[in-house]
């Protein structure tokens, strides 16, 4: 069976750096990511510079890499300004976000649910009328920092106005890395039912160690793809204490050696996670890439 791996490392990953990393190394990490053989990577995101000052040089960024056609890449727009800039892109795909709990959305978005509908379907409506895929994230739907548990019905009506919209595809987020495996199966079993497998994506933190069994649960629900970042990068900069997306090697490790096809060079991909690593100058979250270079250490 084929599992899709969406690498959002360069985007949902350095944005939660905080010292500034060199337009360059985040060209060279992106090339290195293609050259792993990941087929879909969100690079930036067309933010406000001054919300997130480290994704700000987003055009340098996208004019720097090599984009060969059979790659995806994406970034992300949170409003119609940040649409103005994609249109510019060239590129295939924009995300669009956006929480399944009001008090997150307003931290993140500084609007309500409600208030954030028709500016996503805005956007998605130019993005679409000019060839774009639009892919969706909805964040919170496992667990909100503010108002904890979130209603399964919030994260149906989030997903269902965005496909409602022409997304394609949307990812289901645990922004803050709560979820336990037998929670993932409640809610995906619903969502899944409501609106086909084909349509939803997983995207899981590894905040408190439950990453890779809730990847492993979403699959037994018919999850087939999902978001990971290289080396573990990144969290939610808007929920306190929030990090660690899953890390694409330890996903790919597990994939590979359980027979499941994701397309992706481990050894290619572990030499991406070593530059970051070394370009960020301190040890990264992922447990196969500690695991590589210990053992090449030793040699
Ligand atoms: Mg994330």
């Amino acid at each position: 069976m084929n599992i899709q791996i969406v690498e959002v490392g360069p985007r949902d990953g350095l944005q939660n750096e905080k010292e500034k990393v060199a337009t360059t190394a985040k060209i060279a990490l992106i090339d290195k990511l293609v050259r792993a053989g990941l087929k879909r990577i969100e690079v930036t995101s067309f933010v406000n510079p001054r919300w997130i000052p480290q994704l700000a040089d987003a055009e340098e960024v996208l004019r720097g890499i090599k984009r060969p056609a059979d790659v995806i890449f994406s970034a992300l727009v949170p409003n119609v300004r940040g649409m103005e800039r994609a249109r510019e892109s060239g590129l295939a795909e924009i995300a669009l976000f956006m929480s399944a709990s009001d008090t997150h959305n307003r931290k993140n978005l500084n609007r309500s649910m409600e208030e954030t509908f028709p500016i996503l379907r805005e956007v998605a409506r130019e993005a679409l009328a000019l060839g774009m895929r639009v892919r969706g994230y909805v964040s919170t739907v496992f667990g909100c920092p503010y108002e904890g548990a979130v209603p399964i019905d919030n994260s149906r009506r989030v997903t269902h106005e965005l496909l409602e919209m022409g997304v394609y595809e949307v990812s289901l987020g645990d922004t803050i890395g709560v979820a336990t495996p037998k929670q993932v199966r409640e809610v995906l079993e619903k969502l899944v039912k409501d609106f086909t497998n084909e349509r939803l994506a997983g995207h899981f933190h590894d905040t408190r160690g439950t990453g890779l069994a809730n990847v492993l649960t979403a699959i037994d629900a018919g999850l087939q793809t999902f978001d990971s970042s290289i080396g573990g990068l990144g969290g939610c900069p808007y929920a306190p204490g929030a990090a660690g997306n899953i890390s694409t090697e330890d996903l790919v490790y597990m994939l590979d050696g359980m027979g499941y096809e994701t397309g992706v060079n481990l050894e290619r991909l572990l030499e991406a996670g070593a530059f970051i690593q070394q370009e960020l100058g301190r040890e990264l979250p992922s447990k196969v890439l500690k695991a590589h270079l210990a053992a090449k250490a030793e040699q």
